[in-house]
C-alpha cells in the first residue's frame, strides 16, 4: 500500500509512520519540518520537505505517485495560540488542509484519514463524549478542525472523497521501544510538563486550578497512548479498503484522570519530587472530557492497549530520561 504521511515528522505522525513501516507499507511524509523533527522519521522511504500552501508542489508529488491513502497530522494544536492569531489556524488547519484535499481529488485520490479533536465539542453537554454529542467549538483550534470535518462531509457527497475523522482526547505516551517521543517547542501538554519537573529541565509543574467540581478540583482528562492512537488510524485504513464507508471516532481510553492524579503517577514512575505550583484556571479549559469510544470499538474493532496511565507515563519517562 503507497501512503503519503503529512505532518509524518511530528508527534502523533512519526509514531505513525514507524507503525506502517512495521506493516510493509510505502510510505512518503511531506512535512514542513515547522514543528516537525527529520531524525524522527524511521520508516518513510522518502521525506519531502514542502508546505501546503504550495499547490505546485502538490501537484507535481500527486502527478508523480500513486498514493492510496492520504493520512493528515500536519496542524497547529495550540489552543491558547488560536485564540491570539487565529489567521494562522484558519490557513494551516482550514486553506492549506483544502490544497490537500483538492491535490487529491484532481488526481483521483480518494481515502483519506484527517487528525481531529475533541475540541471540536466545546464544553461538554454531558460525559463521557460520544459521536452524537453536539458540535459547538469555543476556540479557533476547534472550529478549524470542525470546518475540515465539514468539509470532508460535503468532498464525500460531491467527490466521493472517503474519509475517517479520529477525534484525539489527551495523546499522551511515547514509543515503547524509545526511538520517539513528544518533543513540542514550547512544549504545552501536562505528562512531559510534569516529567520535565520531574528530571530537572523545569523547577515546577503549575496546576492550572484546584476548585474545579471534581473530586480533588483538578481538571479530567483522557490520556491516550500514542500507539492505540496509531492503531485506530490503521483500522480506520482497513475499514476504508474493505467497505469504502466514511467514519467518525471519539479516540480515548473512557477513563478520566485528574491533574493531580496524573502528577502523583509521575511521581511513583519516576520516584522523584515534583514541585507544584498552584496556578489560576487556563481560559477554555473544561472541568473533564472524557471519550466513549464504544463506536471505534465495535466498528473498527479497536482495543487500546494501554488503558493505564502507568505504562502511558513509564513510556513517556523513558523518552524523556534520554532527551533531557
Ligand atoms: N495542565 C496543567 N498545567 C500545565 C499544563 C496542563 O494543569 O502546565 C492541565 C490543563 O489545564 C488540562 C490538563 O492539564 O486540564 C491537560 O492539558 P493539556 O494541555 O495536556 O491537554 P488539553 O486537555 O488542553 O488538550
Amino acid at each position: 500500500m503507497n501512503i503519503l504521511v503529512v505532518g509524518g515528522a511530528g508527534y502523533i505522525g512519526s509514531h505513525m509512520v514507524k507503525a506502517l513501516g512495521e506493516k510493509g507499507c510505502n510510505i512518503t511524509v511531506l512535512d514542513n519540518l515547522s514543528s516537525g523533527h527529520a531524525d524522527a522519521v524511521l520508516a518513510a522511504g522518502q521525506l519531502i520537505e514542502g508546505d501546503l500552501a504550495n499547490v505546485a508542489m502538490l501537484d507535481q508529488l500527486f502527478a508523480e505517485n500513486n498514493y492510496d491513502v492520504v493520512m493528515h497530522f500536519a496542524s497547529s494544536i495550540m489552543v491558547g495560540e488560536s485564540v491570539t492569531d487565529p489567521a494562522k489556524y484558519y490557513r494551516n488547519n482550514v486553506s492549506n488542509t483544502q490544497n490537500l484535499l483538492d491535490a487529491m481529488i484532481k488526481h483521483g485520490v480518494k481515502q483519506f484519514i484527517f487528525s481531529s479533536t475533541a475540541a471540536i465539542f466545546g464544553e461538554p453537554e454531558y460525559t463521557p463524549i460520544d459521536e452524537k454529542h453536539p458540535k459547538a467549538p469555543i476556540n479557533p483550534y476547534g472550529h478549524s478542525k470542525q470546518m475540515v470535518e465539514q468539509m470532508l462531509e460535503d468532498y464525500d457527497r460531491a467527490y466521493g472523497l472517503k474519509s475517517v475523522c479520529l477525534r484525539y482526547f489527551n495523546a499522551a505516551g511515547a514509543d515503547p521501544e524509545g526511538e520517539l517521543g513528544e518533543r513540542h517547542d514550547p512544549e504545552t501538554h501536562l505528562i512531559p510538563l510534569v516529567l520535565q519537573a520531574a528530571s530537572g529541565k523545569r523547577d515546577a509543574i503549575t496546576v492550572f486550578g484546584r476548585d474545579y467540581d471534581t473530586e480533588d478540583g483538578t481538571c479530567i482528562r483522557d490520556y491516550i497512548h500514542v500507539n492505540d492512537l496509531c492503531e485506530a488510524h490503521w483500522l480506520a485504513i482497513k475499514q476504508l479498503q474493505n467497505d469504502g464507508k466514511s467514519g467518525r471516532f471519539n479516540l480515548g481510553n473512557g477513563n478520566g484522570f485528574s491533574v493531580q492524579q496524573v502528577i502523583d503517577v509521575c511521581r511513583d514512575v519516576t520516584g522523584k519530587e515534583i514541585t507544584i505550583i498552584e496556578g489560576a484556571r487556563r481560559a477554555g479549559d473544561p472541568a473533564v472530557l472524557v471519550a466513549d469510544a464504544t463506536l471505534a470499538r465495535s466498528e473498527l474493532g479497536w482495543e487500546p492497549q494501554y488503558n493505564d496511565l502507568k505504562s502511558i507515563v513509564s513510556h513517556a519517562w523513558e523518552w524523556e530520561k534520554n532527551h533531557c
